[in-house]
């Protein structure tokens, strides 16, 4: 991890921006917790600017946005809003910003549907059976779920300004003309349903989003919403779209500093979500609890909202594995799930023994 560089130092001040490529402007707005921040992008065209993600809905965003428009950003309009996925930090201000500029808020229809269902219910605090079902069979009881209601407050909806009533659909391989420059749509999944990267060829830039970052890994989690899902997969997978790009590629994260190093990074993050599955199946050689499985993932003790995350985590993990017919899953009567070892090879890949060389290849 320490292979990345990170070019710039420091970062922009809140309410200023800072040029770090011809018409591309960073800037970053406040995000509460160890998070601190969300960088966010502006894109110059004649026209106007092109804003990617908005941050919080909050008051204090939105005057620093306000600063902005009187200040760095002043002499042009906003000409259009670009979410790359639905996550409050980076949507929260699209309606407000929509409204005050007349702008239209592009996003992919994944992520636009799942923001506009989000925003109307369906948070945490509002679980129904299946909710419960799923949080029961990761291992918690009634008095965590009452805990875990309270810790999540008014949810979603609460975190972000009302959506704009209709969106431009984004989809993989668009390419969006801003500045006399192509930047081209590359999605991901995984963390969001349909997360929307932007690749300028001729800048050399990856606007990531939270489809990879820096420092900390990104969260891909399964939730009620989808209890089945196979997020790490989806996850993994569109990795590919990525390592293909030039290693000298900068790359624009949401959190953290913008860095070059895209593939180290990539594989980075895939070996470490690869060794946590192993643990996971090391512990898995009795049956055992989602709940009980947070500290081969995580070592700090976890609040109630982090253990939701944690959980979210670890079951996307364990679904990965199970996709690979290397766990079993098994309901209890209590309706609690117990996840069990099933491939006999792990013994010795747990030895990390390699495999001894093949005398030649295949002429075959
Ligand atoms: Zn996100």
């Amino acid at each position: 991890m320490g292979e990345l560089t990170y070019p710039f130092e420091g970062w922009p001040q809140p309410g200023e921006t800072r040029e770090i490529a011809p018409g591309v402007r960073w800037l970053r707005m406040p995000m509460p917790g160890s998070l601190n921040h969300i960088n966010l992008y502006a894109l110059e065209d004649d026209a106007g600017w092109t804003l990617v993600d908005m941050g919080l809905g909050d008051e204090r965003t939105r005057d620093l946005w306000e600063q902005l428009f009187s200040g760095d950003l002043a002499g042009r309009p906003v000409q259009r809003l670009l979410a790359t996925h639905m996550h409050p930090d980076h949507v929260g201000q699209a309606g407000y910003l929509s409204e005050r500029w007349q702008a239209p808020l592009h996003m992919t229809r994944g992520e636009y549907y799942q923001a506009r269902a989000f925003s109307q219910g369906g948070g945490m605090g509002n679980m129904n059976w299946e909710g419960e079902a799923f949080y029961r069979g990761a291992g918690l009881t009634a008095d965590d779920l009452a805990t875990m209601r309270k810790s999540f407050g008014g949810g979603y909806g609460a975190s972000i300004t009302p959506l704009p009533l209709g969106h431009h659909r984004l989809q993989h391989g668009d390419v969006l003309t801003i500045g006399g420059r192509d930047w081209q749509v590359l999605v991901g999944a995984g963390h969001s349903p349909e997360h929307a990267c932007l690749y300028c060829r001729q800048l050399g830039i990856l606007i990531a989003g939270d489809q990879v970052l820096p420092v900390i890994t990104s969260n891909v989690s399964v939730h009620p919403n989808e209890p089945m899902a196979n997020p790490l997969k989806d996850w993994l997978d569109s990795h590919d779209r990525f390592l293909s790009l030039p290693d000298e590629t900068l790359v624009l994260p949401a959190h953290g500093e913008p860095f070059r190093g895209l593939r180290k990074r990539l594989r980075a993050l895939i070996a470490h979500h690869e060794d946590r599955m192993l643990a996971l199946e090391e512990y898995c050689t009795r049956p055992a609890i989602a709940r009980d499985m947070l500290p081969v993932l995580f070592r700090r003790k976890l609040d109630s909202r982090q253990m939701i995350m944690a959980l979210g985590e670890c079951i996307a993990h364990l679904h990965l594995l199970m996709h690979r017919d290397r766990i079993e899953r098994v309901t209890g009567e209590d309706g609690v799930w117990r996840f069990r070892s099933i491939d006999p090879d792990l013994a010795r890949r747990l030895r990390a023994e390699r495999d001894t060389p093949d005398d030649g290849p295949m002429m075959v």
